[in-house]
């Protein structure tokens, strides 16, 4: 297919989602004026529910055409083909045939954050040294989820380097020549390198941006591939998890992250919000073909939520670690450091046909990262409740304006055709809200008015490695 006819099928699909957040929001704010008149709000309710159909159908078929158009044995071969090419590339970077003189970029598990966080920090670790061809040695003893290291858990990201010695030493960024550089947390680190997220390598951004709906959710989830491919003993946890669980297609994942995160970095969002979305997937795929359970797999650093959702939701069928956590008396699964429970959680949020969560958390982005390495594009099969997404240090999130706009309020801002726009977030009612970089001013605009617009940066190539 043609990159055109690829990025049109994406906008009609995403149009659509945002023309019916814009209805259906601006309806209800009119439900709210019309209080005392029965007559409207029945005939409020009745464009609501008649829309959503509408909507569903539109968004059915435009989703089928990927299936219908000819090109599905095209996409599952390319990125097989663009996973296989960079692999590569990352066992060859990871694997010198001399460590002793190899050139290093050394980074420390030990951020003091959530598994999530940790795991973010060291896959920035890893795009920064693809971006120095240095090979990563990462460093865990002690770490906090696991004292014996990562290693344990995950397969050593070398297998023929993995000392840290090294001839010459520096704090980064170092000299090319230098031959161990030490690579900071992302938000101490200066000078800022082009490589950070979101920005994608050059020379695979054409390929990407015809294969994936968000390139750079692509090139980190194959970081994320790499990394963290489980040891023989975590593998079978998950197995084990999964005869279990009786874990079964189709599924929606959910992540409700409560606890410390509520009220500092996140807002409290009730679980009928999460459910209100995970209803409209399911009512959606009921259009293709009979759904005879709905399932939902609930991960939550509550285990309390579980629990709540049975009682509230019978027609559900929910499951998930917390609750063979508790059949099982397993007590630790949710003390503050216990990592099968984390891991559990997001490999089965990842294996899920949908994410229903919040991207303010990490572990509910990872768990979309991952999501990717099972779909050529996986971009569309998430709904946050918060953010758009987003990587920890990131750089200006750029999107370009393909249609002009005339505020209409106080809080709108005008757009040219061609202006650049630093993204904050989408409001999820048919507004996004960001900065003109042409004129200065940060306010909302209407989100189809835009289109993404990827930032690329100038990586080593590894030529060499090309066939
Ligand atoms: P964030 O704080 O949500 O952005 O994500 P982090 O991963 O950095 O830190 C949160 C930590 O809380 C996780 O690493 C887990 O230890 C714990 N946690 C959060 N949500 C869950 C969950 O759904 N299941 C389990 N088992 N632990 C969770």
């Amino acid at each position: 297919p043609s990159l055109e006819y690829e990025l049109l099928r994406r906008r009609i699909i995403d149009g659509t989602k945002e023309m019916w957040y814009f209805f259906s929001s601006e309806l209800k704010k009119l439900q709210k004026v019309a209080q005392s008149n029965p007559q409207v709000l029945t005939k409020i309710s009745h464009i609501l529910e008649t829309g959503i159909e509408h909507k569903r159908s539109l968004l059915h078929a435009a989703e089928q055409l990927s299936e219908v158009d000819g090109f599905a044995d095209w996409r599952i071969k390319e990125s097989q083909d663009l996973s296989d090419l960079l692999q590569k590339r990352l066992h060859d970077l990871q694997n010198p045939k001399d460590c002793s003189s190899a050139r290093k970029l050394v980074c420390n598990l030990n951020k003091g954050c959530g598994y999530g966080c940790q795991i973010h920090h060291a896959v920035y670790c890893f795009i920064v040294a693809y971006g120095t061809k240095r090979t990563m040695i990462l460093k865990s003893k002690g770490w906090r989820y696991h004292k014996a290291g990562f290693e344990e858990i995950f397969l050593p990201i070398s297998e023929t380097c993995t000392s840290s010695d090294g001839a010459t030493h520096s704090h980064w960024p170092g000299k090319p020549e230098t031959q161990v550089v030490d690579l900071p947390i992302v938000d101490s680190l200066s000078p800022r390198p082009p490589w950070l997220p979101l920005a994608v390598p050059r020379d695979l951004a054409p390929r990407l941006s015809r294969l994936h709906g968000d390139p750079v959710v692509w090139w980190v989830s194959q970081f994320m591939r790499y990394l963290l491919r489980p040891q023989s003993s975590t593998y079978k946890l998950l197995e084990d998890t999964s005869q279990k669980l009786g874990f079964q297609r189709p599924v929606v994942g959910v992540h409700i992250r409560r606890t410390d995160k509520v009220g500092t970095e996140a807002a409290f969002h009730p679980l009928e919000e999460y459910m209100t979305h995970v209803e409209e997937y399911f009512k959606q795929l009921e259009m293709s073909k009979p759904v005879e359970k709905r399932r939902v797999y609930l991960a939550s650093d509550d285990p309390s939520v579980i629990k709540d959702a049975k009682e509230k939701y019978p027609n559900y069928h929910f499951f998930g670690d917390a609750d063979i956590a508790k059949t099982a008396a397993v007590a630790t699964r949710y003390s503050d450091n216990s990592l099968s429970g984390i891991i559990i959680d997001i490999h089965f949020l990842s294996i899920s046909d949908y994410l229903v969560c919040t991207f303010s958390s990490q572990v509910c982005r990872i768990a979309y990262e991952i999501m990717q390495n099972l779909h050529p594009d996986a971009a569309d099969r998430y709904r946050s409740l918060d953010d758009i997404y987003y990587y920890g240090g990131q750089g200006s999130h750029n999107r370009e304006a393909i249609m002009e706009h005339k505020a209409t309020r106080q809080e709108e801002i005008d757009l040219q055709i061609g202006d650049i726009i630093g993204v904050a977030g989408n409001h999820w009612d048919g507004y996004s809200k960001g900065k003109n970089t042409r004129t200065g001013r940060v306010g909302l605009y209407p989100s189809f008015k835009v289109i993404e617009r990827p930032e690329l940066a100038d990586f080593p190539t590894y030529e060499k490695e090309k066939r």
